[in-house]
């Protein structure tokens, strides 16, 4: 999806500002002589920005507005250090709220919804983004922020909450607590508007049979505005995202070149009309890709499929670059095998070799399985794995998908 004429007009404002503000990336601009891009061919050459380069701003390197125009700031975590400090103006405040709001309303979510918020309110974007956006479509925001399970559910009956908005492993508790306490039928439950962590389809089965609400995954991150910036309508055919405010690409997060719509890579964010910290060709280091076509809803923004990863987890097999998600992807196509499955790279005879162990039930015939998923992954990633077939329960059970990947070429 190339960059559009309106979408440079943008950006070249957000240029403009960057370069008055000499800021990290206004310097980075300065060094590379750019000061506007005509073209999508011109956009591509202008550099990336990482986090740590915010991380090198702290605490407030990133303003690129005078200060007097900044009504708030957030910050995200800092597992690795400094935390990453983003200031807001006004506007992008109403933004944010504005795009939220959408987000509800592809969900099918009215005025006349309770919306129980269960992320938390603070420095960390996301209680204060499910409030701003319910609170500009009308809805009835009930503000609880997380934990205190007692008190969830008892205000879940008494409230009549109709939306639920949290991560999915908070969705699955009271999932389970409410089945525990056998309360089900005093919830009035609807929807779930889940944080885009990475989650596996049978967890989200699982939540959406015990609770028997439908779920829309939503998309963002503190450093562009929050979550909010896509979801996925009723179709459930990938998160729509605010073209009109971001510009997303994807790349191959080796070479940067970016990669052709339906292709796996890494997503690379632009904000448009950002004032308070605007982000030029920022490295999210998530992997999706965009999905090619037009959704059966008529929307014109284009889709995002779920996150796969990070692209910390990319193996490189045979000069091909690997994700284990893509693995699961094709195994997850043959009803035979069960849900587990361990990946195994190590270095033989001078070329890295993959060894996919599968578990299904003594009843299939082991050696043409383990044929035809090799068969099936040397057509879709473009390398031959050895595939090993072994008895249901051979395998070690782990909810973690670190443990599923196995590089013994670093042991
Ligand atoms: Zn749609």
């Amino acid at each position: 999806m190339k960059i559009n004429e309106r979408q440079l007009e943008l950006v070249n404002g957000r240029i403009a500002a960057l370069l008055a503000a000499d800021n990290f990336y206004g310097k980075k601009l300065k060094e590379a002589g750019v000061s506007r891009v005509e073209n999508a061919e011109d956009f591509e050459k202008l550099p990336f920005s990482e986090k740590s380069d915010l991380r090198d701003a702290y605490p407030l390197g990133l303003m690129t507005v005078p200060e007097e125009e900044v009504v708030r700031i957030h910050s995200s975590s800092g597992t690795t250090g400094l935390p990453v400090i983003i200031p807001y103006t006004k506007k992008d405040v109403e933004d944010w709220a504005i795009m939220f709001k959408r987000c509800y309303e592809y969900a099918g979510i009215t005025n006349k919804d309770r919306i129980h918020i269960t992320p938390g309110y603070g420095l960390w974007t996301a209680g204060i983004g499910f409030q701003f956006g319910c609170e500009l479509l009308g809805a009835m925001a009930i503000p609880m922020g997380p934990g205190n399970t007692d008190k969830q559910l008892q205000m879940m009956q008494d409230m009549g909450s109709t939306v639920l908005c949290s991560t999915s492993s908070y969705a699955l508790l009271l999932a389970e607590e409410i089945a525990k306490r056998g309360i089900k039928d005093k919830i009035k439950l609807k929807k779930g508007v889940i944080g885009s962590e990475r989650w596996g389809e049978k967890m989200r089965e699982r939540i959406k049979n015990e609770l028997g609400i439908e779920l829309y995954d939503i998309y963002g991150l503190t450093e562009i505005y929050g979550p909010g910036i896509g979801i996925n309508c009723k179709y459930d055919t990938g998160m729509h995202y605010w073209d009109d405010y971001l510009y997303l690409e994807i790349v191959d997060p080796v070479t940067l070149k970016p990669v052709e719509d339906g292709e796996m890579g890494e997503i690379v964010i632009t904000t448009l009309v950002k004032e308070g910290a605007p982000l030029i060709r920022y490295r999210t280091h998530d992997l999706s890709r965009i999905i090619p076509g037009e959704c059966p809803c008529g929307s014109k923004h284009p889709r995002l499929d779920v996150i796969m990863g990070r692209t910390d987890d990319m193996m490189k097999i045979k000069g091909v670059n690997v994700f284990p998600s893509q693995i699961e992807e094709i195994l997850k196509t043959f009803p035979e095998l069960s849900s587990e499955y361990q990946i195994r790279i190590s270095h033989l005879d001078g070329k890295d070799t993959m060894r996919i162990y599968v578990e299904t039930n003594g009843s299939v015939d082991f050696a043409q399985l383990s044929k035809d998923v090799a068969a099936s992954v040397k057509s879709k990633i473009g390398f031959t794995p050895l595939v090993k077939v072994v008895e249901v329960g051979v395998l070690p059970r782990s909810e973690k998908k670190s443990k599923r990947v196995i590089d013994e070429r670093y042991e």
